[in-house]
C-alpha cells in the first residue's frame, strides 16, 4: 500500500472493553477520566459517529487524556488519533508522522519537519479545538486506513496542504501549515471529531469492497458481550 500504512496501521490491537452503544455514558464530563483504562473504539461504535465538544479548559485531566493517546497510537501503530477514538467526543487529536528515512520504502514519499509546509513532525504533536483553514485547491488521492477500522483501506481525496489553528497541551494557541502526508493526517483526524469516518470518503470502488467488510464488523458488534467497563 502506498504512503499511508496508516493513520491507522493494521496490527491486532487488544479488543476495546468500553462497551458499545453507550456514548457520553461512560465518559461523561462531570467524571474523570481514567486514562490507563483508554483504549481505542472500533467501528460501529456510535461515538466514532458523534460531532465532538470543544474543551473548555486545557486541565491536567485533558493532558493526561493526551498522553494516553500518544501511547496506544504508538503501541497500535498508527501516525494519528482523535479523542473520539478512545471514547471521548472532545475536540482533541494526536499526531505524530514521522520523518522518512533513505531505507524506508522507496516508493513512500518522502516526509520531513523541514519541508515547506512540513511534511512530518518532529515530535509528537496535541491538536486541541482545532480549526482548519487554507485549503489548497488541488487534490491528491492516497491510501488511507484507521485504526478503528482495522484492515480496512481505501483512496481519498484531500487537498495537499491545509492550515490549523489549535490550542497545543498547555493551551497555548498555535497555528501551523502541513503538506503531504502530515496534511492528510490532520485532515483525516479532524474528520473524526466531526463523526466523519474515511470510509464515508472512499472512492466508489474501496467504498463498494469496504462495505462488506463494515457489515461483518455490525455483526460482530451486535454479538459482542462487553466485558469490563472503561472506568473503575
Ligand atoms: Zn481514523
Amino acid at each position: 500500500m502506498h504512503s499511508l500504512p496508516a493513520i491507522a496501521g493494521n496490527g491486532p490491537g487488544p479488543r476495546c472493553t468500553v462497551p458499545t452503544g453507550r456514548p457520553n455514558v461512560l465518559y461523561s464530563r462531570d467524571m474523570p477520566v481514567e486514562p490507563a483504562k483508554l483504549c481505542i473504539v472500533r467501528y460501529p461504535d456510535p461515538v466514532l459517529r458523534q460531532r465532538a465538544e470543544p474543551i473548555e479548559t486545557v486541565t491536567d485531566e485533558v493532558r493526561a487524556v493526551a498522553a494516553r493517546m500518544l501511547e496506544l497510537m504508538i503501541e497500535a501503530p498508527g501516525i494519528g488519533l482523535a479523542a473520539p477514538q478512545v471514547g471521548l467526543t472532545w475536540r482533541m487529536f494526536v499526531v505524530h508522522v514521522p520523518e522518512s528515512h533513505p531505507d524506508d520504502d522507496p516508493d513512500e514519499d518522502n516526509r520531513s519537519p523541514g519541508d515547506d509546509p512540513p511534511t512530518a513532525t518532529a515530535t509528537p504533536m496535541v491538536y486541541i479545538n482545532p480549526m482548519l483553514s487554507g485549503y489548497s485547491r488541488d487534490l491528491v488521492s492516497e491510501s488511507e486506513g484507521c485504526l478503528s477500522l482495522p484492515r480496512i483501506t481505501g483512496q481519498v481525496r484531500r487537498p495537499s496542504v491545509v492550515t490549523i489553528n489549535a490550542l497545543d497541551a498547555y493551551g497555548k494557541p498555535f497555528t501551523a501549515q502541513a503538506g503531504g502526508l502530515l496534511a492528510r493526517c490532520i485532515q483525516h483526524e479532524f474528520d473524526h471529531i466531526e463523526g466523519v469516518l474515511c470510509i464515508d470518503k472512499f472512492l466508489p470502488p474501496d467504498r463498494r469492497r469496504a462495505a462488506k467488510q463494515l457489515r461483518v464488523m455490525e455483526n460482530n458488534a451486535d454479538a459482542f458481550t462487553p466485558g469490563a467497563t472503561a472506568r473503575g
